[in-house]
């Protein structure tokens, strides 16, 4: 019978040169990078509400540390030390090698060392405590955005709600469409390397996690001024732009959440740059709308006319 010790021992110790003092102490000790700010984060996943309970466990393992990388990405910031606090049902060794499989070949992607955690006995979920680095007063935060900025994102937006309403029987998929959107779904890709491109051209940014709307809603509150976006210029997939006005590829490309892109705004001055940062990084970036003095975020059709996109978001406690 293994203990927690055990199991820590065996899944969760691999070797950390990036702290001083890493898993095995009562704290893990580290060294912030002179000059920089540390930004610090923390996500929870729980079965059943943030992923299916048969969830393959090396897809949950890289998708526990994304989400929380996507955060740091989302400030600017370089992804150094996480902290994991796991809560099992039971110990099921072959399942914990696929989770620990899945989250380290993330971390070393990125050189990010598991510093420490938890392990406890319980209904299953995951909780990941990030830390990174940033300039100091040069990460990208919320509250930057100014009218006359324009506003972009990165990559395609909607994939991964299309994903999950095609495993819900909501939509169909195509083959090739499916493998990309459900990529998206279960292996989404922090774009950490573009929220560092963005420090000092960025004027705000946010991963879009809860829905386009929702989130261009908490800079649009956070920076006082109001965001219109123009729907025709968001970026879908390929093979599903001739189905954008579709009910339902409106509402996930609109409201569906789960993306972990980056949407950002930039002073029109700085726009230039962007092309080589995307040619930089191979990543598509879209201007896809204006930041104006007021408040909220209106979605336009090409004719300018207010789409209603109802509240625009996941809310837990809706
Ligand atoms: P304590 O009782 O002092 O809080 P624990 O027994 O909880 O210590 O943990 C022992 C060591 O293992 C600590 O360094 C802790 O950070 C680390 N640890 C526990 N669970 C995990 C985990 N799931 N992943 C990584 N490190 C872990
Ligand atoms: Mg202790």
């Amino acid at each position: 019978m293994s203990t927690e010790f055990d199991l820590i021992d065996r899944f969760f110790s691999r070797s950390s040169p990036a702290a001083k003092l890493g898993v095995g102490d009562d704290a893990a000790l580290v060294e912030p990078s002179a000059g920089h700010d540390l930004a610090m984060t923390m996500d929870t996943l729980v079965s059943g509400v943030h992923f299916s309970p048969n969830c393959e466990p090396r897809a949950l393992g890289h998708k526990a540390l994304a989400v929380n990388l996507s955060d740091l990405a989302a400030m600017g910031a370089r992804p150094r030390w996480v902290m994991l606090a796991i809560t099992l049902p039971a110990i099921d060794e072959a399942w914990l090698e696929d989770f620990a499989g899945g989250f380290y070949d993330l971390a070393q992607r990125y050189d990010v060392a598991l510093i420490g955690g938890d392990t406890t006995h319980g209904p299953l979920s995951l909780t990941v405590a990030a830390t990174g680095e940033v300039a100091a007063d040069k990460a990208l935060r919320r509250d930057g955005a100014r009218a006359g900025d324009e506003v972009w994102v990165s990559g395609h937006i909607g994939s991964a709600a299309l994903a999950l309403r095609h495993r819900r029987g909501e939509l169909r998929l195509k083959g090739g469409d499916l493998d990309i959107c459900s990529t998206r779904l279960d292996r989404p890709a922090p774009r950490i390397e573009l929220g560092e491109a963005l420090v000092g051209v960025a004027s705000s940014a946010i991963d879009v996690s809860d829905g386009l709307v929702a989130d261009a809603g908490h800079i649009a509150q956070r920076s006082g001024v109001r965001i219109e976006i123009r729907y025709d210029a968001v970026p879908v997939i390929a093979g599903l732009m001739h189905l954008k006005a579709d009910h339902g590829v409106r509402s996930a490309v609109l409201a569906g959440g789960d993306d972990y892109e980056l949407l950002f705004t930039v002073p029109a001055h700085a726009a230039g740059q962007l092309d080589r940062v995307s040619a930089t990084l191979g990543l598509a970036l879209t201007r896809i709308g204006v930041v104006v003095p007021g408040s909220g975020v209106a979605v336009l059709d090409s004719s300018g006319s207010v789409i209603d996109v109802g509240s625009g978001g996941y809310d837990h406690f809706e």
